[in-house]
């Protein structure tokens, strides 16, 4: 029989996985909703020039508003963002719904 404890224990293991979801992605995300979409709105005009499949852009624009860039591009990284075009195309349509409900 399960006790308690093995109760709880189940019942955090299931809230672990309800976790994916994503009120907890926006908690855990470096960055806020509202940087991300000026860093879109950023890479939308500068990559008019091309992209030179660096994250230069990002970067750049992570260094001048005092963002944590050495957590913040790995996190776009893990989510097919290894360049500037890539983090347009790739992260901002993952996040674009949540930006205009949150910003
Ligand atoms: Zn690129």
């Amino acid at each position: 029989m399960a006790s308690k404890e093995e109760k709880r224990r189940r019942a955090a293991l299931v809230q672990a996985m309800v976790a994916e979801d994503t009120a907890k992605a926006i908690e855990e995300m470096p960055i806020s909703l509202a940087h991300l979409g000026q860093l879109f709105d950023h890479l939308d005009v500068e990559l008019e020039n091309g992209c030179d499949h660096t994250p230069r852009i990002t970067a750049a624009f992570l260094t001048s508003n005092g963002l944590n860039l050495e957590v913040i591009l790995p996190w776009l990284h893990d989510q097919g963002g290894f360049c500037d075009c890539e983090i347009l195309a790739n992260v901002e349509e993952s996040w674009e719904s949540e930006i205009s409900k949150n910003t």
